[in-house]
């Protein structure tokens, strides 16, 4: 059973502990992807609201209240967090599947595993030990892992919550203080875990809100001189501009960008598993993802019965209401989103690729961005459609013959986020793997995630790492003490004949 859950007509910012009214007088809608209709309406900050939601985090960091907290209490805390999140997932699974449009079964196993970013954040504070480097001498060196002050974390809109808890857990088990600009597509999951936090015990100022448009909002926010690291996930475009906002105040930055996976399949895959691996590759979240199976490499010699058997597969796929528990793939998240794939199709075909399944919009859906799953053979590896990054359910076919081609083909792409691996030959699984140039390989599987797995790109898809000990490690600064226990004295200026 889908948990209906009543909205406000209106949300606020969430600042300091409580809602704030924004100081634009501003409110933008939020619409519903699979029917176009309005859900409510969000706060839409500016300039003065960033100021205001910055201070509160500085002001939070430096009264030592979260930043100097013993670990154990603040893991207990994080604890707590994640606790409620569980006993209120219902409402959260909901609420990303009505905003989001990705069927309720898709955000349901998602959103059930994040609980667990909190466990595992909570058990890494407690355990983590700083280091004691092998100084010469009579002295003792320990370093210690301190917070960095205020994070600025800016996300996207198609795993709002996951993407969120990433970032957010790491950065709050570290002590630092966060202002959270969510997408501007799905907000409202952010502002109501920023109230939950608060509840079980999140110092007020540690968490804050500024819901807005990038280009306003999002910018005011990386451009603000008080921000110590900025973390963003989004396309490739907008993280350029970002890093540079993050160079200009040398604040650190990472940046979980776009993506366009290479999945190689091998002769000697088992060809059903692939097949149905490829399908859930592609079409997961409508093709939304940033690690989706986009350029599928397979060997000449099973080529033709693999792309029989996904389009099969494709055309057994069930569009329709994302809050039914019967469907498999829900709506484009926006108009703008559907036209750009709609251009895309079109580029593929006047490029030459030979369209096999899908290209149109479902007949029988004319409201909300529905786009059925689509399929196209006869791609070349420097056709656009092979190439750019279409966030829809669109996926390519592209044949090779060697290992070597197929490593090649596979690494000829500005991004290099994911990439995956069919093959039931191990040695083949580990060679290739090692060969791939992107920040995740998955051998025999896809989308894979887990919180102690570092996540994140190389090349245009991005720098830094989510999730794990190297998250952890980015959200603070080493510190290195050192401590003289020679019991001889030193004076440097005393007289002395050596050079
Ligand atoms: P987007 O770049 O349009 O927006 C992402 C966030 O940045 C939003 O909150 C937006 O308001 C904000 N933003 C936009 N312009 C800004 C600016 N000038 N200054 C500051 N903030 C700004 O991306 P999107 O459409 O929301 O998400 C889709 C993109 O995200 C895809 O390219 C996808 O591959 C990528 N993505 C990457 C990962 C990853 O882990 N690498 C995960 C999910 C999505």
């Amino acid at each position: 059973m889908v948990k209906l859950v009543k909205l406000k007509n209106r949300y606020d910012l969430f600042i300091n502990g409580e809602e704030q009214q924004v100081s634009t007088n501003k409110y933008f809608q939020v619409y519903n992807p699979a029917t176009g209709e309005k859900i409510t309406e969000v706060a839409e900050g500016g300039a003065e609201d960033v100021d205001s939601a910055v201070n509160s985090a500085r002001q939070c960091f430096e009264s030592g209240i979260w930043s100097r907290m013993g670990v154990s209490q603040r893991a207990k805390i994080l604890q707590r967090i994640g606790d409620r999140l569980e006993r209120e997932l219902e409402t959260f699974i909901y609420l990303e599947s009505l905003c989001t449009g990705r069927p309720i079964r898709e955000m349901a196993a998602q959103l059930k595993r994040l609980p667990e970013w909190f466990d595992y954040y909570a058990g890494l504070i407690r355990t983590f030990e700083g280091t004691v480097p092998p100084f010469s001498g009579n002295y003792l060196n320990y370093t210690k892992r301190v917070p960095l002050g205020v994070i600025a974390i800016v996300t996207p809109w198609n795993h709002p919550m996951l993407i969120l808890i990433k970032k957010l857990v790491a950065a709050l088990a570290a002590g630092n203080s966060v202002v959270v600009k969510p997408s501007e597509f799905t907000p409202i999951t952010t502002l109501m875990l920023a109230r939950i936090a608060l509840d079980e015990g999140l110092p007020r100022g540690a968490f804050n809100v500024v819901t807005g448009f990038g280009p306003v909002a999002g910018a005011e926010l990386c451009n603000h001189p008080e921000i110590n690291k900025i973390d963003l996930t989004g396309g490739t475009q907008t993280g350029k501009k970002v890093a540079s906002m993050a160079g200009s105040n040398l604040a650190k930055v990472s940046c979980e960008l776009g993506g366009k996976a290479s999945v190689l399949f091998f002769e000697d895959c088992d060809l059903e598993q692939a097949v149905n691996g490829a399908a859930f590759a592609s079409f997961i979240a409508t093709g939304q993802t940033c690690v989706q199976g986009a350029r599928l490499l397979v060997h000449t010699s099973i080529y033709n019965e693999f792309a029989e058997r996904l389009v099969e597969k494709a055309k057994s796929i069930r569009l329709g209401d994302p809050l039914e528990l019967s469907t498999q793939m829900g709506p484009l998240i926006s108009e703008m989103q559907l036209k750009k794939t709609e251009d895309y199709v079109q580029i593929a075909l006047n490029e030459g690729a030979t369209l096999l399944y899908g290209g149109t919009r479902p007949k029988e859906m004319p409201a909300g961005y529905f786009y059925q799953p689509t399929i196209f053979k006869d791609v070349h590896n420097e056709m656009r459609i092979a190439q750019e990054e279409v966030f829809g359910p669109v996926t390519c076919l592209i044949p090779f013959e060697t290992e070597e081609e197929a490593i090649q083909l596979a690494n000829a792409t500005d991004f290099g986020l994911a990439m995956g691996v069919w093959t039931n030959d191990v040695k083949r699984a580990h060679a290739v793997a090692d060969k791939l140039e992107c920040g995740i390989v998955w051998i025999n599987d896809h989308h894979r995630l887990d919180p102690s797995s570092p996540w994140g790109g190389v090349k245009d898809s991005g720098i830094g790492r989510e999730n794990g000990v190297e998250c952890f490690r980015d959200y603070t600064e080493v510190k290195s003490i050192i401590v003289n226990y020679d019991r001889q004295s030193f004076d440097w200026y005393e007289d002395s004949d050596e050079i």
